[in-house]
């Protein structure tokens, strides 16, 4: 295997239900592949937590569950894209989460001469991830983490992810990937997957 060789640009999203260890798996093969994993919740978060100008803007917002508007989620990964560490591809994890933003990435992309190479999406029984979670609330106390509200948050995602992944399945973007059983077992699948589709890991072969 010759050094450096990562095959196209892998310029990716990944796509799951919630529960289906999503952030797990977008850092690994972020790792993998040598670009950074850009999470836009992450982000959020950290501005929150750090009381910025954008973390104080939408405190109120994240804390009902509501979605950040999109222009200022399309300034925040547009400027995270600029950044020197993903000129040679990245893993976008959260974002797009709208049809707006679907466009306003594809502008943004095609305006640098770039194009997203592939959508991975993780795919998971939603009886098996409803109960997969039940299981770990009740491990972890949290009792008010109900089977209706689990339940409910799989039927948002379900509902909101369907028009974007149809822009990209008409792409044939989309590469679907079995989301259940362990970490390795789905990096695993992962891995494959990508590696169909040309994209070679730069991790040293040892
Ligand atoms: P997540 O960790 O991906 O579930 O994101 C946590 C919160 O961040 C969401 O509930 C939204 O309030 C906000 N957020 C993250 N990504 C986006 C996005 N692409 N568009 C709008 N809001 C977002």
């Amino acid at each position: 295997m010759t050094g450096g060789e990562t095959g196209p640009s892998p310029r990716l999203l990944i796509v799951g239900p919630p529960g289906a260890g999503k952030g797990t798996q977008a850092t690994q093969i972020a790792e993998t592949l040598g670009v950074p994993a850009i999470s836009t919740g992450d982000i959020f978060r950290a501005n929150v937590r750090d009381e910025t100008e954008l973390g104080v803007k939408v405190k109120t917002i994240m804390d009902a569950g509501d979605y950040v508007p999109d222009s200022l989620t399309n300034e925040l990964v547009s400027d995270r894209l600029d950044q020197s560490d993903a000129a040679q591809g990245f893993l976008l994890d959260g974002y797009p989460r709208t049809l707006q933003q679907v466009g306003f990435l594809d502008d943004y992309l095609s305006g640098k001469g770039q194009a997203l190479e592939a959508v991975i999406l993780l795919v998971a029984d939603r009886d098996e991830i409803v109960e997969r979670l039940r299981k770990r609330a009740l491990d972890q106390g949290r009792s008010d983490d109900t089977e209706d509200a689990i339940r409910h948050r799989q039927d948002v995602y379900l509902r909101e992810t369907a028009p974007l992944l149809e822009s990209y399945r008409s792409r044939g973007l989309v590469v679907e990937v079995d989301g259940l059983g362990t970490i390795e077992q789905v990096a695993e699948r992962i891995d494959a997957a990508l590696g169909e589709r040309g994209f070679r890991s730069t991790a040293a072969a040892s």
